[in-house]
């Protein structure tokens, strides 16, 4: 279609910076275009080590408990593959991020999905979580902040996940690619900085939002020595290893900033600002509490239709693409995610082209 404004998929539409642009190019000319050591390069592993050390209070050690990947996702497959058995219980709080339940349907698990629900803002708690405990549960995989509903677990129902997973005996995934878009003065927080997570979590994450190098493919994952063991010779027969210039270029994103990541977060806090006074300017939407991400999770109940139909309409009618809530799970039904990847004036106009299906429906 033509003249669509796109609040669908999340993808930031910044450049990746400059600095690390420049880095790749001198890795190139340089010769770094060979295969790298399985888990990656030893530069990289010992400045991860340093990020997760300074930023995360997590420590690994970058001989054997960091692996650099393919992306976050290479490293959420990898974990997942390495972790469960055939038949296994992987608890997934959803609504959640649609790439989970195919990667845990590959990797020969069994979901087990944590419905949370709009009535408390799809509030992520260790008591929903206990509640859906089984036999065979072996993993909870999870994201904070969330993709798609933008809430942020805070410290204290952290440190209960953690309790709940040590007595319990189950292992975590945590998916910390949004850590750095997180608003209104909160901050991140790894799970496994957590004593009682430390050694059964594996800490998923990633240069594609952060630096905007979706395209790029690189990403990392820290946790306890066997399972990193296993995911290394897991990429080893997969695909050996992740892009050498990239992990040049990570190098570079970690140990230079050129203000260019203060610069985009700036812009996409205001850009959320911009898209929530819109919304809340709407008679009858409502939104969920917008902690953290990049994704704005509206309720659009107050309309009558269902989620898919609302998108479907608007996208015709008012050329507006946004994502039917209920596509990341049955609770996120009346709602649609709208993801502020674009810049201001497509935001206003886009935010006018909501007004207006509304208003058509009236
Ligand atoms: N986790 C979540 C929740 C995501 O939304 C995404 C990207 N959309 C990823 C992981 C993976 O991103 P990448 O593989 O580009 O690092």
């Amino acid at each position: 279609m033509a003249d669509v404004i796109s609040f669908g998929i999340g993808e930031p539409d910044f450049n990746t910076p400059k600095y690390i642009i420049d880095a790749a190019r001198k890795a190139m000319d340089d010769g770094y275009t060979h295969y790298t050591v399985n888990a990656g390069f030893p530069e990289l592993r010992e400045c991860i080590a340093g990020k997760l050390e300074s930023e995360n209070m997590i420590s690994a050690d970058p001989k054997d408990e960091i692996i650099v990947t393919s992306g976050g996702m290479g490293g959420l497959y990898l974990a997942l593959r390495s972790m469960i058995d055939t038949g296994d219980d992987v608890l997934v709080p959803q609504p959640s991020w649609l790439n989970y339940v195919s990667q845990i349907t590959l990797a020969g698990g069994n979901i087990v999905p944590v419905p949370l629900e709009p009535s408390d803002g799809f509030t992520l708690t260790a008591e929903k979580i206990a509640a859906h405990l089984t036999e065979r549960t072996k993993v909870l995989l999870f994201n904070t902040p969330s993709n798609p509903t933008g809430r942020v677990v805070p410290q204290e129902e952290l440190e209960k996940i953690a309790r709940l997973a040590r007595q319990k005996r189950f292992f975590i995934i945590s998916d910390e690619v949004y850590e750095k878009f997180i608003w209104d003065g909160r901050s991140h927080m790894s799970i496994a900085s957590i004593p009682d997570a430390s050694d059964i979590t594996v800490t998923v994450n990633s240069f594609s939002k952060s630096y905007a190098m979706t395209g790029w493919r690189i990403g990392y994952a820290c946790g306890n020595r066997e399972i990193i063991s296993a995911m290394v010779k897991l990429q080893e027969n997969v695909y050996a290893c992740a892009n050498s210039v990239a992990q040049r270029a990570a190098i570079a994103a970690l140990t230079g900033d050129d203000g260019s990541l203060g610069v985009m977060l700036k812009e996409y806090a205001s850009r959320r600002k911009l898209l929530a006074d819109i919304v809340s300017n709407i008679e009858g939407l409502k939104i969920v509490p917008c902690e953290g991400s990049f994704y704005i999770f509206l309720d659009i109940s107050c309309t009558g239709l269902n989620s898919e139909d609302f998108a479907m309409g608007m996208l015709a009618r008012n050329r507006l693409a946004v994502i039917p809530g209920d596509a990341f799970g049955p609770t996120g039904a009346g709602f649609v995610r709208m993801a502020y990847t674009v810049g201001s004036e497509s935001l206003i106009e886009g935010g006018n082209r909501l007004k207006a299906f509304i208003s058509s429906l009236n």
